[in-house]
């Protein structure tokens, strides 16, 4: 290999080459309790709420199943119960957008963010696609309705940040067999730091624990992932798009030995196998 050839990469605050993220939808009584578990360890989610659903009260029903409470949190409560993590929109009625028209689907999008920026207090940039469903123009709408972000329901089984973050592919359903399996891959620190930085990104929805009987999974997991709090940053949707966008937009020299932070925000390169190099804001760090 070329002695001067050097291989950059981004890292997330502090020079740590992980992230873990959640995402649940529905905004369901359940996030009270999901949202407190994830709290009471540091770890960080991201709710996709339907601003027209809150305060629905509601049991599904289904012959051969025991009734399922999938009520909504109400706008009174929204937040105390999301406190730490971020409020995100799901579309106001939870519709299928592609099959809604243009004016419907521009309607669905922004009257959600209008509400939940209301009742939240902050900014609204993050999106999860209703059904998960989408296409080209259900994209451009979100974009000029100035949402930086959209979760599909594509599951990878992998850690890489998405090149389009209006396609935000997770890396796992919390249902998913592979799940612990998954988090074990990703808490191995011996993985090597090439090819980027690691995100662990898992999704799902609150009332799927009420009707499997199965809150161990997800206590289980975020026991897991507690401790490498000073390994990993624990990060909301928006948290990472944020920071990735603000590295995206470092000025490089031609010769790339040198890099220029436009940003607010101190920026963090990898350098090779172990190096890390912060970036201030505002700076110019030569790197070669
Ligand atoms: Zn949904």
């Amino acid at each position: 290999m070329n002695p001067n050839m050097k291989i950059f990469h981004m890292l997330f605050p502090g020079g740590l080459d992980r992230a873990l993220t959640l995402s649940y939808d529905d905004g369901v009584v359940q996030d009270r309790r999901l949202s407190e578990l994830c709290r009471s360890r540091g770890v960080k989610c991201t709710f996709n709420l339907n601003s027209g659903t809150l305060g629905r009260v509601e049991t599904a029903t289904a012959p051969g199943r025991e009734p399922l409470d999938i009520s909504c949190v109400t706008s009174e409560e929204l937040q105390t119960v999301y406190a730490g993590h971020e409020v995100a929109a799901h579309g106001l009625w939870h519709s299928s957008l592609p099959d809604l028209g243009t004016p419907g689907a521009m309607y669905e999008i922004i009257t959600d963010r209008v509400n939940l920026e209301k009742l939240s207090g902050g900014a609204v940039q993050s999106f999860a696609y209703p059904f998960g469903t989408f296409n080209e123009d259900v994209k451009t709408l979100l974009r000029l309705a100035g949402f930086r972000s959209a979760r599909t329901v594509r599951s990878t089984g992998a850690f890489a940040l998405p090149g389009d973050f209006l396609e935000w592919d997770p890396t796992c359903h919390h249902d998913d067999p592979r799940l612990m399996e998954l988090l074990e891959t990703f808490c191995d620190d011996a993985a090597p730091r090439f090819g980027g930085p690691r995100l662990f990104y898992l999704w799902g929805h609150a009332y799927e624990f009420d009707a499997r009987h199965n809150w161990d999974v997800i206590e289980r997991f975020l026991d897991r992932a507690a401790p490498l709090g000073g390994k990993v940053w624990f990060a909301t949707n928006g948290e990472i798009v944020r920071y990735t966008e603000a590295y995206r937009a470092l000025v490089w020299s031609a010769d790339g030995g040198a890099v220029t932070n436009p940003t607010t925000t101190a920026l963090w390169i990898g350098v090779g196998r172990e190096g890390a190099v912060e970036v201030p804001a505002g700076a110019t760090v030569r790197l070669l």
